[in-house]
């Protein structure tokens, strides 16, 4: 049997005035049902384009989209936006960092929770749906639910708003879960509970959840397999305890130094990567990471800059895209032993 998420070489184009954008090149990953896919890189990277592809949320007349994506053995792509419609909602759902963009302003709380579920439960009468309403607001820690059930968004906090959304989004126990940085908004103590509350829903429900994130605590807490994306590419895949303890690729380095140690430093701030994010019309030549990249050096005849690394396998499943091959092993206990 095939993991209930299937991403092969896919591949998403937008033209522009400028020119073509290449969204996303030639990724290719996969989710079981139960795992946690950590998917990282920075703004641009392509890691939340690659997740809307899977729900249909592009505009088809402006997207091109090659490869295939299959979910629970059904071929998304090429889809039309009815048939996505059904999927969607119902195995696949999605919560992200703004809750308010989530939820209809106008509309009481448990009337929204209530509507989707009778989108997808049409036999479902205004009781039922009210009653799951009220089921899943609970499910998600709301207190008093039967009566939090009529308020409208603003008169929840913000940790209560995503908590409601993420209620909605699982109201119809979706196998899949695209959670894109569903919890940078929120503080750090909120941020932890709405960190174990997905892992509690993973459990009883047993979904598939692609958690998209620029940060690597939020990983380390969550992801089975980690999947490291720059420039719309797949640059480093593995465990996620590979990922951390053996980063075989430059820009996963730069990702983990980027993280303070906040055991010895707790006012220690966010470090970034030197140099700016490609641009996605005109991305270096090459390996699209030379030009930020302090181990070019290390590669003979100029390397990264004429010749895209192939994403290339470095261990028991561990793919990484670089030219250094097996020098980045040694390169990466030499840099741990600087740091010590
Ligand atoms: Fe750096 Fe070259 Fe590896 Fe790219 S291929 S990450 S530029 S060493
Ligand atoms: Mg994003």
């Amino acid at each position: 049997d095939e993991p209930f998420v299937v991403v092969e070489d896919l591949t998403v184009r937008f033209p522009t005035a400028d020119g073509l954008v290449n969204a996303v090149t030639g990724l290719s990953y996969s989710v079981e049902m139960g795992k946690t896919l950590g998917v990282v890189g920075e703004s641009g990277s392509g890691k939340s384009v690659s997740n809307m592809a899977i729900l249909g949320l592009h505009d088809p007349r402006r997207t091109q989209i090659d490869g295939s994506i299959r979910v629970g053995g059904t071929e998304i792509v090429g889809l039309s936006r009815r048939q996505l419609q059904r999927i969607r909602g119902n195995d696949v759902a999605m919560i992200f960092q703004d809750a308010l963009a989530a939820l209809h302003p106008f509309h009481r709380v448990g009337r929204q929770i209530g509507e989707s579920y009778g989108a997808h439960h049409p036999s479902a009468s205004k009781r039922d749906a009210r009653r799951r309403a009220i089921e899943m607001l609970d499910r998600v820690g709301i207190p008093q639910p039967d009566r939090r059930v009529d308020d409208y968004p603003h008169q929840f906090s913000g940790g209560m708003r995503q908590r409601a959304m993420i209620a909605m989004a699982l109201v119809n126990d979706p196998k899949v879960l695209i959670a894109d940085e569903p919890t940078t908004a929120l503080d750090v103590t909120v941020q932890a509970q709405i960190l174990d509350l997905l892992q509690d829903l993973q459990r009883d429900f047993g979904s598939a959840i692609i958690m998209i994130t620029h940060d690597l605590g939020v990983i380390a807490e969550m992801a089975d397999d980690v999947l490291v994306m720059y420039a719309g590419r797949a640059v480093e895949y593995g465990t996620c305890k590979t990922i951390l303890s053996e980063p075989r690729m430059p820009y996963t380095w730069g990702l983990l130094e980027s993280v303070p140690d906040l055991d010895s430093d707790p006012t220690a701030q966010l470090l970034s990567i030197p140099g700016l994010p490609p641009s996605m019309l005109a991305p270096p030549s090459g390996c699209p990471f030379h030009p930020r990249c302090r181990y070019t050096d290390e590669v003979a005849g100029e390397l990264c800059v004429r010749e895209l690394p192939v994403l290339d396998t470095v261990g028991d499943g561990h793919l990484s895209r670089c030219h250094l091959g097996e020098k980045a092993a040694g390169l990466a206990e030499a840099g741990r032993r600087e740091e010590l």
